[in-house]
This record gives C-alpha cells, sequence and structure tokens, in this order.
C-alpha cells in the first residue's frame, strides 16, 4: 500500500505555479488576483479561505479577502460580485459556500462572470466540462486529477466507484474519470443515498471515490483488494480528548481500509491540498485567458 500523500503532489504544483508567477513579474507583467469573498462565521470556511489566501501568498499570487456580515442581504453579495466581475485587476473569484439561509447559492453561482468563475460551479463552466471542453474545473475534482497524475496511476479501462452526486465533488468527478484523458478512460458508477446494493457496487470498483460526507463509511470489507482508494470526505467528529474538541475523519475507515488498498488518500493531508492547488490552477488559466 503507498499512501498519496497531498503535501507532496499539491507541493509538486505549487512549485511550479510559483516559477511560472515569478517569470509573469520579471517580465513587469502584474500578478494573478483571486478575490475569496466569505460571508459570516462559519469555522470550516473561515478555515478554508484563510488556507487559500495563505497558498496564494505562497506562490505570489495577490488576493483579496472580503468579508461580509453573516445577516448581510443577497443583493449586496451579489453587489460584491458584480464590482469583481467587472474590476480588470481581479481574475479569479470564489464565494465561500456554505451561504447563510437568506441568500440562493445559485444565484450567487450564477452571478460570477464566467471568465473569472475559478471555483468552476457556473452551469457554463459545467456544461463546457460536460462536453469536453477547456474551462475551469471544480476544484476537488480538478486537484484529484492532478493526484493521480502526480503519483501516475494507471485508470484507462478500470472501473471507478463515486460515492456522491454533489455539483462540486461527486458528478464532476465521474465526468473527469469517464472522460477520454490520460487519467480517465475509467468505466463509472455514481451511486447516491438511493443506491441499492452499495457495497456489491464498491467492491467492484478499481477506483473508490469517496465523498459522501459520512465519517468512516467505507469500510474493508467494501473494498476489492488492490483497490485506489481516494477519500474526499471531511467531517468534524466530537473527541474531548482532542485539543479542539474534535478530529477530522475522512469518508474511509483509513486504519482498516489502507492495508487492503493499493493506494489509499488520508484525511487530512490527502483531497484537501489538492483541492487548493486546482483553485490556483484555475486562477492561473483565468489571468492567463483574460
Ligand atoms: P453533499 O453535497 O452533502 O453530497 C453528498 C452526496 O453523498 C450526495 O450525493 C448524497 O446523496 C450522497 N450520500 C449521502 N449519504 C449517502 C449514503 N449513505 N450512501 C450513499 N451516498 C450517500 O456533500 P459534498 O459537498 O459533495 O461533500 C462530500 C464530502 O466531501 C463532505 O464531507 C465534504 O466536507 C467533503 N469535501 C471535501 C473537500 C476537500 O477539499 N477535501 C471539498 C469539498 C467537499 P443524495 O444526492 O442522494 O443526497
Amino acid at each position: 500500500m503507498e499512501i498519496l500523500d497531498g503535501k507532496i503532489a499539491s507541493q509538486a504544483v505549487k512549485e511550479a505555479l510559483k516559477q511560472e508567477v515569478s517569470l509573469l513579474k520579471t517580465s513587469g507583467k502584474r500578478a494573478p488576483h483571486l478575490v475569496a469573498i466569505l460571508v459570516g462565521n462559519n469555522g470550516a470556511s473561515e478555515t478554508y479561505v484563510a488556507s487559500k489566501v495563505k497558498n496564494c501568498a505562497e506562490i505570489g499570487f495577490e488576493s483579496t479577502l472580503i468579508r461580509l456580515e453573516e445577516t448581510v442581504a443577497e443583493a449586496e453579495l451579489l453587489a460584491t460580485i458584480e464590482k469583481a466581475n467587472t474590476d480588470d485587476n481581479v481574475d479569479g473569484i470564489l464565494v465561500q459556500l456554505p451561504l447563510p439561509k437568506q441568500i440562493s447559492e445559485q444565484k450567487v453561482i450564477e452571478a460570477i462572470n464566467p471568465k473569472k468563475d475559478v471555483d468552476g460551479f457556473h452551469p457554463v463552466s459545467v456544461g463546457k466540462l460536460v462536453q469536453g471542453l477547456e474551462t475551469f474545473i471544480p476544484a476537488t475534482p480538478y486537484g484529484i486529477m492532478l493526484m493521480l497524475e502526480h503519483y501516475n496511476i494507471p485508470t484507462k479501462g478500470k472501473h471507478a466507484v463515486v460515492i456522491g452526486r454533489s455539483n462540486i465533488v461527486g458528478r464532476p468527478m465521474s465526468v473527469l474519470l469517464s472522460s477520454n484523458h490520460p487519467y480517465g478512460n475509467c468505466t463509472v458508477t455514481i451511486c447516491h443515498s438511493q443506491t441499492a446494493n452499495l457495497k456489491e457496487i464498491c467492491l467492484q470498483g478499481d477506483i473508490i471515490v469517496a465523498a459522501l460526507g459520512r465519517a468512516e463509511f467505507v469500510k474493508a470489507d467494501m473494498v476489492k483488494p488492490g483497490a485506489v482508494v481516494i477519500d474526499v470526505g471531511i467531517t468534524r467528529v466530537e473527541d474531548a480528548s482532542a485539543k479542539k474538541g474534535y478530529r477530522i475523519k475522512g469518508d474511509v475507515a483509513f486504519d482498516e481500509v489502507a492495508p487492503k488498498a493499493s493506494y489509499i488518500t488520508p484525511v487530512p493531508g490527502g483531497v484537501g491540498l489538492m483541492t487548493i492547488a486546482g483553485l490556483l490552477k484555475n486562477t492561473l488559466q483565468a489571468y492567463k485567458s483574460r
């Protein structure tokens, strides 16, 4: 069994980006600029956005964090997005999800200029992805593809089982793995909460991508020996013995699944770090295409 280490793979992506930005700057050009909008004080969202901003700084990107109150009106958020849409110095815009109840996430996603849609959630980006056109790929599935590439994991002709059909992870992941791409060309089964015989389907998977958000859901008896196991889940599980009062758990019961797998991603230290790498690559792509 080999660990697919998000720290190593994301560092490799970030080094390459850093060199590209450095070349841009020495030739007198401005750095790529990401605007991140954070609404409210959700603990997990704070952590994710802080990490995105820190990573931008590490590789020489400019970033601006816009904070809005939990009670902000939808119209004000939409106006903030519009300002960034029309600002020539902004290449990428992301609005950290989830949003408070008074705001429609769909409206917000559709308000972002598709040319700056570095999260890849806009229907235009999704449509292009499905049609195999160049576009912004949602950061988490993109990060997983970069991980497969970094470790040169063979995917052609394999059966991939994706658990979860969300617009941000499961569905785009299934599209990428089934597409005609060096790290695609899988036969994909996509599972969800209404899937019958999930265990039997998982047992057929040469590659399993677990993205359902249920801590340690995938057990050893659901995994075929030698499978590649990609764990997307991030769930805070209360634990009084932990410093913060909780521990982060993935969707895979790592200790029992790892000995059966050929490759496996840990949580933390796996897909989460690759998600940021995907976002940074999208931001550079947005910069270049403008
Ligand atoms: P989501 O929107 O809640 O979607 C979860 C999906 O899993 C849904 O399609 C749901 O089916 C399915 N599901 C739920 N329970 C199931 C069950 N018992 N059996 C089979 N399928 C089941 O979640 P998400 O946004 O995709 O995120 C999934 C997990 O990944 C979460 O833990 C999230 O925190 C994590 N995440 C991590 C990263 C990262 O960077 N590592 C990024 C994004 C998300 P239905 O459609 O039928 O409801």
